[in-house]
């Protein structure tokens, strides 16, 4: 309903204009969507395959999904499975499906390929010598002494370690480059280690496992990839990506561009960090609706248009920076607004008693689901009766002047219904209001009144006989800290947790026309916030309902203002 601006032309796709233009290529635009399955996917990954994906289709090019799954002690198949769920979920679908774990053999036979040309060699040195002779970025590192073992030495150790003949750590293929190159990267780049690992897919059959640089680059190179984007952090690693595609032989070979990763205030996007929140009981798990994940994220009620409005919004750049969470609130909660229907939920219940309404009879009031400014109609009877309930915030004792909405002797509006005026307060032993009389208007059925005379509040109700009870889960922001991986040292992410990022509301009354809705079902609670339906929790009767964003849009205000 909603629609999308086009896509911003960014300085990638720019590039793969350019490519098309040129026939650089000699193929359609290829991209591809990477994640290591060691993880849920979380917003940053969305941002990813935003970029990838759309290329695709704006281009008429491919985007395959590949899962990098070359540590074998990370990985498993449940992520596999909830990584497809959540790009299908975004709304995209791969051309290709792959895993870098079925190209062992082919980057096994690159890798015989380089130790024959001289440009690789079996390095039999410790880690921690390995790691000592790198040098720094001011010192050049040092020769291995295994460097310049023959080729028909390095063949025959990496055949033997590919038989599984070596334990762990006692050999790894490195590039033979320069162990004084400027780029600590080539200096010597490890290619491949020894892993005696049960892998998720390839069990305890495959000893050596290929590094990124080694693995990435050429996976690319064997999908046809034109533009491997990747994050920032990768720069460095172009060169060794550009030398392996190239020692490799491939024609055309694909090109790393690195633009800025997402970056989003009050939360952390790294798989490593989410599985320890996990794993940990900070949350309930990886589809905690506190969760940056897509998986949470979609629980809490956001739609993937919302989650693709805003990816597109803050678009792609090669500078980092920061993403406040007001704007993406601003994107979901633009999107909700044009697609969900309107019902009221009583979060702090009142009860209030309209002492002039015949007891025991009741009516339906006809209220319709969305304000005139939704291209969507439609509308529900709303039960009403001689006892509501209404939000204890909307009534006060001793009202301050800028109170409008009810106190003694005060006329409001109840919202789809009539004009009450409250006559009693009725406390209880401890002189805390347990309930209010109230006379109702019959004339102002429906929200006027025939003489004309208004009314400064509207406020929303539900009918205490008819109301459901329903649990709702109030979200905040899950750090108390807008950038969580920057903290003063000693102090690490756990330890700046929101204690409130979930406050249950245990008892609310919501309109009955929900009950039978389906679950998953969205929701804008009037004057209340974005709610859907708990896929997890709720039960027959019971439902529970997670607050998607609150109404308030601080940066659409921010935005609006001038200077
Ligand atoms: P994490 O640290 O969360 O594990 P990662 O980069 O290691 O992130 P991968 O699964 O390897 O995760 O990433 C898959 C793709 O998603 C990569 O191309 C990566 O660059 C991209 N990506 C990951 N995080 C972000 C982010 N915050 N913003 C944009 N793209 C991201
Ligand atoms: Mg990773």
């Amino acid at each position: 309903m909603t629609h999308a601006a086009p896509p911003k032309r960014d300085f990638i796709r720019e590039l793969v204009a350019e490519d098309v233009a040129t026939g650089r290529f000699h193929r359609a635009p290829a991209t591809r969507f990477p994640p290591e399955p060691n993880g849920y996917l979380h917003i940053g990954h969305a941002k990813s395959i935003l970029l990838n994906f759309g290329i695709a289709r704006e281009f008429d090019g491919r985007c395959n999904l590949r899962f990098d799954d070359t540590n074998p002690a990370t990985e498993d198949m449940r992520y596999v499975e909830s990584i497809q769920e959540d790009v299908r979920w975004l709304g995209f679908e791969w051309d290709g499906l792959f895993f870098a774990s079925d190209y062992f053999e082919k980057l096994y036979e690159i890798a015989e390929l380089l130790v024959k040309k001289g440009k690789a060699y079996v390095d039999s040195q410790s880690e921690e010598e390995i790691r000592t002779n790198r040098g720094t970025v001011t010192t050049p590192g040092v020769d291995s002494p295994y460097r310049n073992r023959s080729v028909d030495e390095n063949l025959d150790l990496l055949r033997r370690m590919r038989a599984g003949e070596f334990p762990d750590g006692a050999h790894v293929l490195r590039a033979k480059i320069d162990m004084a190159h400027p780029n600590m990267i080539m200096r010597d780049t490890l290619l491949m280690r020894i892993r005696h690992f049960d892998h998720y897919r390839r069990g305890d059959t495959w000893p050596i496992y290929p590094l990124y640089d080694f693995a990435h680059g050429l996976s690319d190179a064997f999908e046809g990839i034109t533009r491997s984007l990747c994050t920032l952090e990768f720069k460095d690693n172009r060169e060794i990506y550009e030398w392996l595609v190239n020692e490799a032989g491939f024609e055309n070979p694909p090109t790393q561009i690195e633009f800025a990763r997402l970056e989003l205030d009050y939360t952390v996007l790294s798989k490593r960090k989410l599985l320890r929140l996990v794993n940990e009981g900070f949350v309930s798990g990886w589809d905690d609706p506190r969760m940056p994940t897509i998986a949470g994220l979609r629980r809490r009620g956001v739609t993937p248009e919302g989650l693709r409005n805003f990816a597109e919004a803050i678009g792609v750049a090669r500078k980092p920076a920061r993403t406040e969470l007001a704007t993406f609130e601003h994107y979901v909660r633009d999107d909700l607004n044009m697609r969900v229907p309107r019902v009221m939920c009583v979060v702090n219940p009142l009860k209030v008693v309209l002492t002039n309404y015949p007891e025991g009879e009741g009516e339906q009031l006809e209220a319709s689901y969305y304000p005139h400014d939704v291209p969507l109609t439609g509308s529900r009877p709303v039960p009403f009766s001689r006892e509501l309930y209404i939000e204890r915030e909307d009534f006060m004792e001793n009202p301050p002047k800028k109170f409008f909405r009810l106190a003694p002797g005060r006329e409001v509006r109840l919202r789809y219904g009539y004009f009450i005026t409250c006559t009693d307060v009725v406390k209880d032993s401890a002189g805390e209001i347990e309930e209010l009389r109230c006379t109702y208007d019959p004339a102002t059925r429906g929200g006027d009144a025939p003489d004309g005379r208004k009314v400064q509040g509207t406020i929303h109700w539900v009918s205490a006989r008819h109301a459901l009870d329903a649990e709702l889960r109030l979200y905040d922001k899950l750090f108390t800290v807008p950038n969580p991986d920057d903290l003063p040292e000693g102090q690490e992410f756990t330890d700046v947790l929101n204690p409130n990022s979930l406050v249950v509301v245990p008892n609310a009354k919501i309109e009955p026309s929900v009950g039978a809705d389906p679950v998953g079902s969205r929701y804008q609670f009037e004057r209340t916030g974005y709610f859907m339906t708990d896929p997890v929790d709720s039960r027959e009767g019971r439902p529970v309902f997670n607050r998607t964003v609150t109404l308030r849009d601080t940066w659409a205000k921010l935005k609006g203002q001038p200077g």
